[in-house]
């Protein structure tokens, strides 16, 4: 139901003979995260090979004969573009050829001072081919590429500002960094054999056998390399990472933070059901991400849990679809109502979020047709009232149904008899965290629900920010 649109995802392995299949491995397990292009960078005794396509993981890579991308080292992406078109130039790895060497480097976030960046280079005489803001990061690192990569890196990394998961690719190895305020995710994880991987979640771990080991700390960089596990940490912020990972963004059976998102969500069901009861007879959930609040909502009302919408599991989630039109037809696509579950049924609808609001009338209206005498929507998350300037596409800030329309305008807009949404202090709490942040450990960005941005916002906002700047053509961002 959410409408949010997911943002990327990032694998990268070192010291692995077969380094490409286990990234490809890995990125099918983030698929979820970006289907619009996909890429691999692997490197070796013979330099750096690179395949970058658009669309999903199986057929970008379908026909490559893997063995070409050879070399113990290796990097991938899945993208969804949340700055612009979806165009070829601007699926990631991100490469470059550096004298003597070469460097590739991948996203998830938004860097908010690109544009500012991008024409501090250009007036140096930069030359730039896309409009995504991964370019800037690759050009800092070789303009300071004569004091060695990972000082580079380094240095590079101090003049970003925003939301960020990167990897980056060098003859030395594998080098992934998190913003100081750790707003993306990003977790290490270990083969049985010691090989060590980064990835944007830990399904992908679990894929290719590794063990979860930890969270990458906010502001550290650690390079995976013939030396081992070299950790450098930046002084870092309070580490606010973006609870809509949990609300939607992640897998269910992901760790944030090492807690289950599962779980997560299931206590945000149990705490909604305390926060809105709804005179019912079942809950039903929307799937996927919502059916785990629904679990929770229904153990704590104590209603049974009924399973009365089906998803075709081959049609690609909401939220991937790149125009509104397609996005309302593709409820239909996707979804399919239970009639025999959901006549003359008083249903509570549990879905984790409600970003546009189109997708959720479509959906109360699949219900009512299917014969509910009455649909209580009830949400996982509080009302998404601001824009994600993180990586997270939550379209114009007018676009936000919550924004434009009270409680009460929301409810008539999407047709339900009742609507209510779980509280900021809830969601927090079921996300381990306090809402006002005391906990400086534990604390979450909540932008979007409250307001606070924890990493600024960019000066020059907006979708299409670099693509100005670069006088039109394709659009940025991962
Ligand atoms: S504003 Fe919302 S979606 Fe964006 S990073 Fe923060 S919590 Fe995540």
């Amino acid at each position: 139901m959410s409408g949010a649109r997911d943002e990327c995802g990032v694998f990268g392995v070192y010291g692995d003979p077969a380094a490409a299949q286990t990234v490809l491995a890995g990125l099918f397990a983030l698929q979820h995260r970006g289907q619009e292009s996909a890429g691999i960078a692997a490197a070796g005794a013979a330099g750096m090979r690179v395949h970058t396509g658009m669309g999903l993981v199986s057929q970008v890579f379908g026909s490559v004969d893997m063995g070409s991308l050879e070399g113990e080292a290796a990097i991938g992406h899945v993208r969804y573009s949340t700055q612009g078109e979806s165009v070829p130039e601007n699926a990631q790895p991100f490469a470059v050829r550096l004298r003597g060497g070469y460097l590739a480097v991948c996203q998830n976030g938004n860097i908010t001072n690109a544009v500012a960046l991008r024409r501090e280079l250009e007036e140096q005489g930069a030359i730039f081919r896309t409009t995504v803001d991964t370019e800037v990061v690759a050009h800092l690192v070789a303009r300071g590429a004569r004091q060695g990569l990972a000082a580079a890196i380094a240095g590079a990394l101090e003049r970003l500002e925003g939301a960020y998961a990167l990897l980056f690719l060098t003859p030395e190895g594998v080098v992934g960094a998190r913003d100081p305020a750790g707003i993306r995710p990003l977790v290490l994880g270990r083969t049985e054999d010691g090989r060590h991987v980064l990835a944007s979640e830990t399904c992908a771990l679990d894929l290719v056998g590794a063990a979860y080991v930890r969270d990458v700390a906010p502001g550290e960089i650690l390079s995976l390399g013939a030396g081992g596990l070299v950790s450098r940490r930046r002084p870092g912020g309070r580490e606010r990472l973006c609870v809509f990972e949990g609300v939607y963004l992640a897998r269910p059976d992901s760790l944030l933070r090492g807690q289950a998102v599962h779980s997560v969500r299931r206590r945000a069901g149990q705490r909604l059901a305390q926060e809105a009861p709804a005179p019912a007879d079942i809950v039903v959930g929307v799937p996927d991400s919502g059916l785990s609040a629904a679990m929770g909502y229904a153990q704590e009302s104590g209603l049974p849990y009924e399973m009365g919408l089906v998803r075709n599991r081959y049609a690609g989630r909401t939220f991937i679809q790149p125009t509104a039109l397609l996005r309302e037809g593709g409820v239909r696509l996707k979804l399919s109502p239970l009639a025999s579950v959901l006549g003359g049924r008083r249903v509570v609808l549990v879905d984790d979020s409600v970003v546009r609001g189109t997708t959720a009338r479509r959906i109360v209206r699949l219900v009512r047709d299917a014969g509910a005498a009455a649909v209580h929507v009830r949400v996982a998350s509080p009302p998404v009232r601001f824009p994600c300037h993180y990586g997270i596409d939550t379209g114009d800030p007018g676009q936000l149904a919550a924004a434009r329309l009270d409680l009460d305008g929301l409810r008539r807009e999407i047709g339900a008899d009742s609507l209510a949404f779980l509280s900021l202090e809830g969601l927090m709490w079921a996300a381990g965290a306090d809402a006002a942040g005391e906990d400086a450990a534990r604390g979450y960005c909540h932008a979007c629900f409250s307001g606070l941005y924890p990493a600024g916002v960019p000066a020059e906002p907006g979708k299409f920010a670099i693509s100005a700047l670069a006088g039109g053509g394709s659009g940025g961002g991962a």
